[in-house]
């Protein structure tokens, strides 16, 4: 009995060896039909005895079977009239009915069957250094232009040889249309030169041997791989480690490493089950692993954290050259972005020679154009779960998936720091990988020529347009900058604007929502501003596929809130419809605005005069405070500013808590990057403590809840005072907000009956403090939720800014 069903399969199916896959499982059954790509994913149509097609059906979810990189989100199933006189299996290979959404795949590690053949004398592609197939290696990189053919991508000036060609149209081929299809005849080619450009050495062998020694013997690289330009040092060399840092202008940031196997790394840090797995994994991000006591890793490498952070190597020529640095003696490299400072990684050769050509002592150069920058992603557990710290290789493009159609294509500015942006369209959200920070101007350019590429390649006109409720946000005013082009565009007829006069008026206003729009003849424009902590929790919601409402638990640095005070610990109750503000941090005033993220002393004075009060003295505090500003002329002036409110804002920032309280113990009293004394309060503490410092919740008619934490500041003076270690003291502040907030969420629960919790914002890049969260929360009974797929510091408000944009257009 011949039967014919047509099978619609959704995930990630496109670009990933999908459709061979199908071909050969259906012709190894001796199963007819047909499989195409469709704007949503893949459609298969099968004839042949039913339990063939039963047994295709479990074949196609099995790992034997499925290729590496696919994953099959759902599969709707229809019996259809059979077809008669049909006796082959075929690959409709027009690309022209694929979504353009899907067709770029991000970039993958070397895969398994790759280095198999690359260590393999009989093998054409033995040693070659940009061995690739349809499972791995570069592709968002080196896309130029939709569709995804070698014509556009950067591999185009290769023409293959004859045996490359016939892998890449062998439908059977583990190679079949994998664009950057090459070989040691055909494609790119490595050479090495000195800092000038001038070559060195070419020959495949020679350049890595050399590189491999001038390695070992401390010398700065700067190799050219996936997604930039790497600076590569021998990590057990603190002179070389040290003179990067000075080179590349980072004093304090912990750099990244490299090794070629997973046993390395367990040398030097503590790999769990769930680590190793995802350092293994095809997108090889890197990992942050806790520190092995007395690792002899240069300490310049990364001190004042408790972490390390490593990665495998995950492209060709990686391994090549750790095959021969192995031979040298050297075990691990620190690899850390090809940049000065903090401005965009660099991928181009000629960039690389001028920005890079004081830093690095050598180029290991390559003639494959990268033409899209992809940094490293950085990875941590939770709970045993990956959570990101920055998404990028390995990660971007892949879309988070929407229940709903949005009716509006969006574009989500994304926040002004670690700053990501998205776009919306269809019932797909697809984040940028990490921009960075947009005050650099370097990083501004890059987030601008970002958004036109991307909008190119995945064919999106944003209609709608999300950014932060900050007006001073570089983001917010390039979103609203979108909206006046729209509307005083020269060649538009503006006369259907909002305004007679001419400009733009706001559509409406409610909490933490403020929209413009501006329309012209049948088209029309919008603006959305968000308000942050909202767009953090949304961005949870977004990724589990909830609208809520939720609790929402806040814990960040920095945002701008409705009432014009900066927010930071925020309890609400959110959906993506809309939010309440539940309760918050009590407010202390900081003084000297920008200066007030960086230096510690400007909220420890803050919070210390708050906690006593008028028995506050600079005097009886003056053994605590010259450790945090020995001038105590400044002292005085930020003292006065505070009292009188001299450029001042009001603040619920626990980012800034965490400031002061680092300062206080004399772990520093300056952020030389994002978060270091945070971190540097975290990585003090050794062991499980249960104590913890109080706190109170206060409820005053018509406010949200306030958490207080004057008896935490005072009781934690005491122990300073006591002697207590600085471990046990970090562990009890830790403790006492991770309570804190414990007790405004079932506050909320008492109120609303809502029993999920989602916790969003950069503080929970906090390790101890968001596992203590989740345990506590969960112990009470709630359900907890975290940011799993985008990053909870600010690299995941674009997703959250898009999901609510989105909801505003899906629910009619
Ligand atoms: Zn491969
Ligand atoms: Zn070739």
């Amino acid at each position: 009995m011949v039967k014919r069903q047509r099978i619609f399969v959704t995930g990630r199916v496109q670009g990933v060896g999908f459709r061979p896959a199908v071909y050969r499982i259906a012709r190894g059954l001796g199963l007819s039909g047909v499989v195409y790509n469709d704007t949503k994913g893949v459609t298969i149509e099968l004839q042949g005895r039913a339990e063939k097609i039963a047994e295709f059906l479990v074949r196609l979810q099995s790992n034997a079977d499925k290729p590496p990189l696919a994953e099959i989100k759902s599969c709707n199933i229809v019996d259809i009239p059979a077809v008669e006189d049909e006796n082959e299996f075929i690959i409709q290979t027009s690309d022209s009915q694929g979504s353009p959404l899907s067709q770029v795949t991000a970039d993958i590690a070397t895969c398994r069957d790759c280095l198999a053949e690359m260590a393999d004398t009989e093998d054409f592609r033995y040693g070659y250094p940009f061995i690739n197939c349809t499972n791995c290696g570069p592709r968002y990189s080196i896309v130029k232009n939709i569709p995804y053919d070698r014509p556009n991508t950067t591999m185009s000036v290769f023409e293959m040889c004859d045996k490359c060609a016939a892998q890449y149209t062998e439908v059977t081929d583990r190679r079949f249309h994998a664009q950057p299809v090459a070989c040691g005849e055909c494609g790119p080619k490595i050479r090495l030169t000195d800092s000038k450009g001038k070559t060195i050495k070419t020959q495949t062998e020679k350049v890595i041997a050399e590189t491999a020694h001038l390695l070992s013997a401390g010398n700065i690289v700067a190799i050219k791989g996936i997604g930039g330009f790497h600076l590569a040092v021998d990590a057990l060399n603190n002179k070389a480690v040290e003179r990067l840092r000075e080179r590349k202008k980072r004093d304090h940031k912990p750099f990244a490493m490299m090794a070629d196997s997973v046993e390395k790394i367990k040398k030097y840090a503590l790999v769990s089950e769930p680590a190793e797995q995802l350092l293994k994994s095809p997108q090889s991000p890197i990992v942050l692993l806790p520190k092995k006591r007395n690792s002899s890793i240069a300490p310049s490498v990364a001190e004042d954290v408790n972490t390390y952070g490593f990665m495998l190597c995950y492209a060709p020529l990686h391994y090549l050259l750790f095959e021969q640095l192995n031979n040298v003696g050297t075990d691990v490299l620190v690899m850390t972005s090809g940049n000065i400072s903090d401005e965009p990684l660099i991928c181009k050769n000629d960039l690389a020679l001028k920005r890079l050509g004081n830093v690095a002592d050598v180029f290991l150069m390559h003639d494959r154009e990268i033409y899209r920058q992809v940094d490293d992603s950085i990875v941590h557990l939770v709970d045993e779960q990956p959570v990101f710290l920055r998404r990028a290789r390995g990660y971007v493009p892949s879309p988070i998936f929407t229940e709903e159609n949005c009716r509006q294509e969006i574009f989500a500015a994304g926040a002004d720091l670690k700053n990501t942006f998205c776009f919306a369209k269809q019932n797909q959200l697809i984040c940028s990988e990490h921009i960075g920070d947009l005050e650099d101007a370097e990083v501004y350019h890059h987030y601008i020529n970002s958004i036109e590429h991307l909008r190119k390649l995945f064919e999106v006109e944003p209609q709608v347009v999300a950014c932060d409720l900050h007006p001073a946000y570089l983001s917010t005013q390039y979103a609203v900058s979108m909206l006046n082009e729209f509307a005083h565009h020269p060649e538009a007829k503006p006369k259907h604007l909002a305004s007679r006069k001419g400009e733009i008026l706001p559509l409406r206003l409610r909490s933490g929502l403020k929209a413009f729009f501006a329309q012209k003849d049948n088209v029309s424009m919008k603006v959305i501003q968000i308000q942050h902590h909202w767009a953090h929790i949304a961005s949870v919601l977004a990724e589990h596929g909830l609208s809520g409402p939720v609790i929402g638990l806040a814990a960040d640095g920095t945002g701008y809130g409705t009432d014009g005070a900066i927010w930071g610990c925020e309890c609400m109750i959110a959906s993506l419809e809309k939010f309440e503000r539940f309760g918050h941090l009590d407010y202390y005033p900081l003084a000297g605005a920008d200066k007030a993220s960086k230096e510690a002393v400007r909220p420890a004075l803050s919070l210390l005069k708050k906690a006593y009060g008028r028995k506050f003295t600079l005097q009886k505090l003056g053994w605590l405070l010259e450790r945090i500003e020995p001038d105590i002329n400044r002292l005085q002036i930020i003292s006065e500013q505070l009292e009188k409110g001299v450029n001042c804002v009001e603040t619920s920032s626990l980012g800034r808590v965490f400031d002061a309280v680092a300062a206080m113990l004399g772990l520093g009293s300056y952020n030389h990057f994002d978060a270091q004394l945070p971190m540097a309060l975290e990585a003090v503490i050794e062991n499980e403590i249960e104590e913890q410092y109080d706190f109170e919740l206060t409820n005053r008619t018509g406010e949200p809840l306030q958490l207080d934490l004057g008896k935490m500041v005072k009781e934690l003076i005491a122990d300073i005072q006591k002697g207590l270690t600085k471990s046990v003291i970090s562990a009890k502040f830790h403790n006492c907000l991770a309570a804190g907030l414990l007790e405004m969420a079932k506050a909320v629960r008492e109120s609303t009956k809502l029993n999920t919790v989602a916790l969003s914002g950069g503080v929970f890049c906090n390790r101890y403090l968001t596992i203590r969260c989740i345990k506590l929360l969960k112990k009470t009974g709630f359900s907890v939720l975290f940011n799993r797929e985008v990053p909870s510091n600010d690299g995941g408000i674009s997703l959250g800014q898009a999901a609510i944009a989105a909801n505003i257009y899906t629910v009619s």
